[in-house]
C-alpha cells in the first residue's frame, strides 16, 4: 500500500510537476526549452533582467508579468505604473516594458501552455 502510494506520487510528479516545481527552474537555461527557437539568453534586456531586476528563476519572472494586469500598465518606456517606477528608479533599467515583454516571450518559449 504504501509503496504504492510512493510510487504513483513520484510518477506524478514527474509526469506533472507542481507549480512550485516550475517556478524553481531557471528561467535562462531551462530544460523545456525548444530548440527550434531562437536563444534569446544574449539580447540586452536578458542581461538588464539578470543584472538589474534579478530574475533568475521562472516564478521571479512571473512576479515580473504580474503589471500586465495592472490597469496603470502602458507599453511604454515611461510606464507609470508602480513596478515599472520601481524598475527605472530603484532598478536602474532603462526600458521595463521592453524587459517585461523579453520575460512575457521567455517564458512562452518555456511553458507549454
Ligand atoms: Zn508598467
Ligand atoms: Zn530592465
Amino acid at each position: 500500500m504504501l509503496q504504492c502510494a510512493k510510487k504513483y506520487g513520484v510518477s506524478f510528479d514527474t509526469v506533472n510537476p507542481s507549480p512550485q516545481i516550475l517556478g524553481q527552474l531557471p528561467l535562462w537555461h531551462h530544460f523545456g526549452q525548444d530548440p527550434n527557437k531562437m536563444q534569446r539568453n544574449n539580447s540586452a534586456s536578458c542581461k538588464c533582467l539578470q543584472a538589474n531586476h534579478d530574475v533568475w528563476l521562472v516564478h521571479e519572472g512571473l512576479v515580473m508579468l504580474r503589471r500586465l494586469r495592472d490597469e496603470e500598465q502602458k507599453p511604454t518606456p515611461t510606464c507609470k505604473c508602480l513596478a515599472c517606477s520601481e524598475d527605472r528608479h530603484v532598478r536602474s533599467c532603462n526600458n521595463p516594458h521592453v524587459c517585461t515583454s523579453a520575460v512575457e516571450r521567455r517564458l512562452s518559449s518555456l511553458l507549454p501552455k
